[in-house]
């Protein structure tokens, strides 16, 4: 088999050139941070080769040293894009240096071909290396089809320069110019192909689960406040009544309705309501311990399921709650008109209480603390003496 390597570089740079229009062009500029740098880095990948085609032309040394400045931007870039699809990555710190040191070496010892050659091919690996490390470091979010795909054509691209290092650092005579005809420069033709397609396909995977994963959790959460959702929180709680059964738990719901909500709609208006139930939000969520449920209910009803709690738990909570919410109101709306709230506790006693039963018995305990005055917890009927609080 005879592939011409000249052939093969401008049909290389043909995809490059196209993936990096085609990119932006389907996806759009609007899209997400992490979309937005792996649309940069294939950009900054055609403009380095396009630095390449002019080196010749106009000015050697400095073309050539853009290119290889944008070829390890273009990496940088795409470690990016993962960090934000994947969370924190490791080895953060390498990789401006690398990404500066690469093309500096490379220019200022530009009249040196092994060096050049050794220098900045070494570099680049380096950087692929990172991105590896990226792909491979635990995500508990990130899929392993996409990131496989980027892995394995990166991993071998990382390879193919690696060993350009070499030979360019230490058998120059092998590895005379980037196009001679020698197995390395066809292999790394051939795979910058494949690799960008692999590359290019991934990231578009990685950006669609980013899409559903943006979307579940929209589906999930209540707009205003950042709490989840009713319906969100109605098939938790049926989780987690279900594990409180078979492990006999005890579990304590609370409905909550903040007090004569309708006069600060009145007074200050409904983007004062609005203030004030996101406000209580933020409450709510210092009060909360990990592993508890909260959610916006309805209108101005709020809705927590405590875990494993202790008799007293919901008087805890309602007391906690109470101060959380002084507080806010004291640092955040010192002007506003303080407001209260209602709540009606239940226990889920483990036998056959079903998450209906529990929401009715909260919801006329909750009619009961409305009637008593408000400000107040009340308890449900079924509850011990000893764990009421009023
Ligand atoms: P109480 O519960 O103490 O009996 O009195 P209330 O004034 O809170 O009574 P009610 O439950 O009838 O009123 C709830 C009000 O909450 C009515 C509605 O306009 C308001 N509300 C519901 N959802 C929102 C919202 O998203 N934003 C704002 N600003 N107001 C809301
Ligand atoms: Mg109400
Ligand atoms: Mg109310």
């Amino acid at each position: 088999m005879n592939l011409d390597i000249q052939t093969l570089f401008v049909m290389m740079l043909a995809n490059v050139f196209t993936v990096s229009l085609a990119l932006p062009a389907l996806m759009g500029w609007r899209v997400s941070r992490a979309a937005r740098f792996a649309q940069g880095s294939g950009l900054v990948q055609a403009i380095g080769w396009a630095c390449f085609l002019v080196a010749r032309a106009l000015n050697d040394r400095l073309f050539s040293t853009l290119w290889i400045g944008c070829l390890g931007l273009s990496f940088v870039l795409l470690w990016r894009a993962l960090e934000l699809w994947l969370g924190p990555r490791p080895a953060r710190g390498w990789l401006l240096p690398l990404a500066l040191l690469t093309p500096l070496g490379y220019g200022l010892g530009f009249e040196h071909y092994a060096f050049r050659v050794g220098w900045s091919n070494f570099g680049l690996a380096l950087l692929m290396m990172l991105v590896c490390l990226a792909l491979v470091a635990p995500a508990p979010q990130g899929s392993w089809r996409w990131r496989g795909l980027i892995l394995a054509s990166v991993a071998a691209l990382a390879g193919v320069t690696a060993w350009r290092g070499v030979l360019g650092a230490f058998f120059t005579e092998l590895y005379p110019y980037l196009r001679a005809p020698h197995p390395v420069n066809v292999a790394a033709a051939v795979l910058n192909h494949v690799a960008l397609t692999m590359t290019t396909i991934g990231a578009l995977a990685a950006w669609r689960e980013e899409a559903e994963r943006e979307l579940k959790f929209q589906a999930e959460t209540d707009g205003l406040t950042g709490l989840m959702n009713r319906p969100a929180f109605l098939a938790r709680a049926e989780d987690m009544l279900a594990l409180a059964r078979r492990h006999r738990d005890k579990l304590s719901l609370l409905l909550i309705d903040l007090d004569h909500f309708k006069q600060i709609n009145d007074r200050g208006g409904h983007a004062a309501g609005d203030r004030a139930l996101q406000l209580f939000a933020h409450a709510l969520r210092l009060s909360l311990r990990r592993g508890d449920l909260v959610c916006r209910y309805g209108g101005e009803e709020f809705c927590v399921l405590l875990a494993r709690s202790e008799p007293g738990a919901r008087a805890l909570f309602d007391a906690r709650l109470r101060a959380a919410l002084r507080e806010q109101i004291r640092r955040e709306e010192p002007q506003a008109p303080d407001f209260s709230f209602s709540a009606g506790g239940a226990v889920f006693d483990a036998q056959d209480d079903s998450l209906d039963a529990l929401l009715r018995r909260a919801d006329a305990a909750l009619y009961r603390a409305k009637e008593g005055g408000r400000g107040r917890l009340v308890e449900d009927e079924g509850v011990p003496l000893l764990a009421r609080v009023a």
